[in-house]
């Protein structure tokens, strides 16, 4: 390890890379079970509702890719995290006014799931002179509290999507249902990866797909995750309840 970024804790560092060495072993253990090359899977790690001094001392772990669901944080960790090179990774539901932050500040939006909002995006993007990865976000779970684009839709809106040159689309994404049933959960992530296959097939390139958080990640991996958005199992318990 390098040297720490001014005022990284020590002790938050340390905590932080107990916390992702263990992460990564069961990472490497879903891969080895499902016969997959543990290098195919990465690990997102998901700082919202945490402050900027534990994200720095991410940073000293060399991690430089964050998810946060909300622009807002995003525009408060920023601008004191300006010297770590931090790639901010958009993750949660996105209104159409948040566009503007969005272009200046994220790197990458796994949360499109409407036209309008690719529209909104494309527009300031054109204006920062910027281009983003983006993910579409499909709602694989029946739960009504969870965002995503109907499965449905999803042929229509990669199609839609070819005439936004500042959005490269390069995959999936999706949140699982929130149940013990592992066959449940399991069906939404089989669904994302078929409805990548499928997708394929129709012409679009979609080499990645983010599905697994802290307490499905392993299922994840077996039906095919090639990015999984860890929050609490790095960073800890947050004191906020999640919303997605
Ligand atoms: C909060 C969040 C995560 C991470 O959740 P953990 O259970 O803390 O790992 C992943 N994806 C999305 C969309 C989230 O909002």
């Amino acid at each position: 390890m390098s040297e720490l970024p001014a005022d990284a804790s020590r002790v938050d560092t340390a905590f932080l890379a107990v916390q992702l060495e263990s992460v990564r072993r069961r990472v490497d253990a879903a891969c080895v079970e499902a016969g997959r090359d543990p290098a195919s899977v990465s690990i997102l790690p998901v700082s919202k509702t945490f402050d900027a001094s534990l994200i720095r001392a991410a940073v000293a772990l060399g991690l430089h890719r964050f998810g946060e669901n909300k622009t807002q944080e995003v525009r408060e960790k920023a601008p004191q995290l300006a010297d770590c090179g931090i790639a901010w990774v958009i993750i949660g539901h996105l209104q159409t006014n948040k566009a503007k932050d969005v272009a200046r500040l994220v790197d990458e939006v796994q949360s499109l799931d409407r036209l309008e909002l690719a529209e909104a995006l494309h527009r300031r993007l054109q204006i920062e002179g910027r281009v983003i990865d983006v993910l579409v976000q499909v709602k694989t779970s029946p739960e009504p509290n969870k965002f995503g684009l109907a499965i449905d839709a999803l042929p229509g809106l990669l199609d839609a999507l070819r005439d936004y040159d500042t959005l490269r689309v390069s995959g999936l994404m999706t949140l699982a249902t929130n149940s013990q049933n592992e066959s449940e959960v399991r069906r939404c992530f089989a669904t994302l990866r078929e409805l990548r296959e499928q997708s394929i097939t129709r012409g679009h390139a979609l080499p990645r797909l983010s599905m697994g958080m802290s307490g499905d990640f392993p299922l994840a991996i077996a039906e095919g995750s090639t990015e999984i958005r860890v929050g609490s199992a790095i960073f800890g318990q947050r004191s906020t309840p999640a919303a997605f």
